[in-house]
């Protein structure tokens, strides 16, 4: 028998904004949100604490996310107005970050592959992410999630009585 521990750890009220140039209706507008973050974590063995992982030690993480979505304006990697939010930045009359898109499924699996990598790291490995939520409000949300294989893969004990099922 597999067994794990997991727990989860809530950041929200980021407010930012973002436009998603190539969209047909509005959301091409410059539009913002207040985002929010969920994290599952997930590990076979707990640290001296009994913690999965111990949130004290998730600073680093806080101040990214505050770094990426706190007061910024979020624009994808190929918008064509680029160079203009780019100039605007320089300008201070925005913080821009520049994400491979900013979608809220984008965003989750952008966010999941720092924190993964941060907790492994702190962890030594023994602790990982198993999916983060992303929520632009309170409506709209997205995942992105670890996945198992051995959740596809068929039992060895049903295809082998398969054969002697049709004779009947
Ligand atoms: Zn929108």
């Amino acid at each position: 028998m597999e067994a794990r521990y997991r727990s989860t750890k809530r950041f929200w009220n980021f407010p930012c904004c973002h436009r998603q140039h190539k969209h047909d209706g509005h959301c091409r507008f410059i539009h913002g949100y207040s985002r929010e973050f969920k994290f599952w974590f997930e590990c076979t063995r707990l640290d001296e604490n009994n913690f999965v992982v111990d949130f004290s030690a998730l600073d680093e993480l806080k101040s990214w996310l505050e770094h990426m979505f706190d007061h910024t304006v979020l624009i994808n990697a190929d918008d064509p107005e680029r160079a203009l939010f780019e100039q605007m930045h320089e300008r201070e009359i925005v913080d821009l970050r520049i994400l491979p898109s900013v979608s809220m499924e984008a965003t989750a699996k952008h966010v999941f592959e720092y924190a993964d990598g941060l907790v492994r790291e702190s962890t030594g490995g023994r602790c990982w992410v198993a999916k983060v939520m992303v929520a632009e409000n309170d409506k709209n949300s997205a995942e992105y999630e670890l996945v198992e294989r051995r959740a596809t893969t068929p039992p060895t004990v049903e295809a082998n009585s398969e054969p002697a099922d049709t004779d009947d």
